[in-house]
């Protein structure tokens, strides 16, 4: 049963990089917490009447305690992003539909989306629809529904739509991939405006282009904006309606060379954002029409056009084959984007509060060497006065000795004259 297949963890699932990694850091940030608050009670108890550590110590410290909390909490939320662009109707919310195993976002004839639409994982088994800066949300039980509120609440073309889906029901949902869709790049002047608002923290693009016809002008001006804004973004080309070729499969091969080599001119020449190596590599032709078919299918979900063309079989391997290596590009670079900053900002609170700390027992050590210093030097001021006290003692002991012997003579002198 594919629904139970989807709802399995996967482990070989190269979204586990991110996965695990986002545990690790997420566990070492639970380590650190824990640090922090140790050393503040210990501030605490060595502050006051003890007067090793001062105020000022001990709120130093502290402070670390809302950053950590505010890392933390980003740490939750981190996700990786993928965000998807091409004209209107190539098929960018059929992909995404395809890549979630079920019929999410409306497309189609009569719809096309006019703003940006984040697909992300909900912790209830509810599905609803947020518009970002608002807490309300709409509750949405069905695809038709979703289409229906999308064009409800008459949305602008620049405005960010939140659909949370249940986590449970998508494993790409569960391993924390958030997917945006966007509205045709043919349709908006405003593009620096969307890579400003919704793209700088992609960790992959995907251009859905139409296999029919060639790479336009408007597609490939959005990724020259966007390759000035980022530096080596992660694009991925998948040449949608490749179906199509079914019905012309004389010039399949010819056809395919042509689009292959324009789209890796694309990459490695023009966009330099790899070599020609790797852009093969970035490269699908796929029929995401078919790849959503044959998933609704293996959930025994009610589907129409039962037919699907020759070839329909490859074509599908080819659309498990990007998965896979898009899989495995946006973990690596979320890992890298997200967690290299947060790494290193833990090891820098660790080493603060380890200085912190240091700080106050080199406070105490010096405290401590007065003190005995003050001992040392009271100790001798004593023996000093002591040694007057001896000298003067005997001192007087021998004055009044010679006093004494002087009364004697006397005295004896006086009664010998008697
Ligand atoms: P979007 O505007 O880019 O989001 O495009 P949609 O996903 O809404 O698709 C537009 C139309 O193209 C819909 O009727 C889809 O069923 C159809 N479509 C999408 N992908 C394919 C495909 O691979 N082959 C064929 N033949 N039709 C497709």
């Amino acid at each position: 049963n594919g629904a139970v297949r989807v709802n399995m963890p996967n482990v070989d699932s190269p979204l586990q990089i991110f996965v695990r990694a986002k545990k690790k850091i997420n566990d070492i940030f639970v380590e650190i917490d824990d640090y922090v608050k140790d050393a503040v009670t210990f501030m605490h108890a060595i502050s006051g009447d003890k007067g090793i550590a001062t105020p000022q110590d001990v709120a130093n410290v502290e402070a670390y305690i809302s950053k950590v909390q505010a890392i933390r909490e980003v740490l939750k939320r981190d996700h990786m992003k993928v965000a998807f662009f091409g004209r209107t109707s190539n098929g960018k919310s059929t992909v995404i539909n395809a890549m979630l195993h079920d019929k999410i976002l409306p497309s189609g004839i009569g719809h096309t989306t006019n703003c940006f639409l984040q697909v992300e994982g909900s912790d209830t088994d509810e599905a609803f629809l947020r518009t970002d800066g608002s807490e309300e949300k709409l509750n949405v039980q069905s695809v038709s529904q979703l289409g229906h509120a999308l064009c409800a609440s008459r949305l602008q073309e620049c405005s960010l739509v939140h659909v949370y889906w249940p986590r449970e029901l998508c494993a790409l949902l569960r391993d924390d991939v958030v997917l945006v869709d966007s509205p045709g790049v043919d349709v908006t002047p405003n593009l620096d405006t969307w890579i400003d608002q919704y793209c700088l923290d992609a960790d992959v693009f995907v251009l859905v282009a139409n296999a029919e016809s060639t790479l336009m002008v408007t597609e490939k001006n959005f990724f020259h904006k966007v390759s000035t804004k980022i530096s080596q973004p992660n694009i991925f080309i998948l040449n949608n309606r490749w179906d199509a070729s079914a019905s012309e499969p004389e010039y399949l091969e010819q056809v395919r060379t042509q689009h292959a080599n324009r789209c890796v001119d694309f990459l490695a020449s023009e966009l330099r954002v790899c070599t020609p190596k790797e852009a093969e590599d970035r490269i699908f032709f796929i029929s995401a029409k078919e790849a959503l078919l044959t998933r609704m299918r293996e959930r025994e979900k009610p589907v129409s056009s039962p037919i699907m063309a020759e070839g329909h079989q490859v074509r599908y391997f080819e659309f498990v084959d990007f998965e896979r290596k898009f899989e495995e590009c946006i973990s690596k670079s979320a890992v890298r984007t997200k967690f290299a900053q947060h790494s290193r900002r833990g090891k820098n609170i660790a080493g603060d509060v380890m200085a912190a700390l240091e700080l106050v027992y080199n406070n105490a050590t010096e405290q401590k060497t007065a003190k005995v210093e003050k001992q040392r030097i009271l100790h001798e001021q004593l023996s000093a006065v002591e040694e007057q006290l001896t000298t003067i003692t005997r001192q007087m002991k021998d004055k009044i000795n010679r006093m004494v012997e002087s009364v004697e003579h006397k005295v004896s002198l006086t009664l010998s004259q008697e």
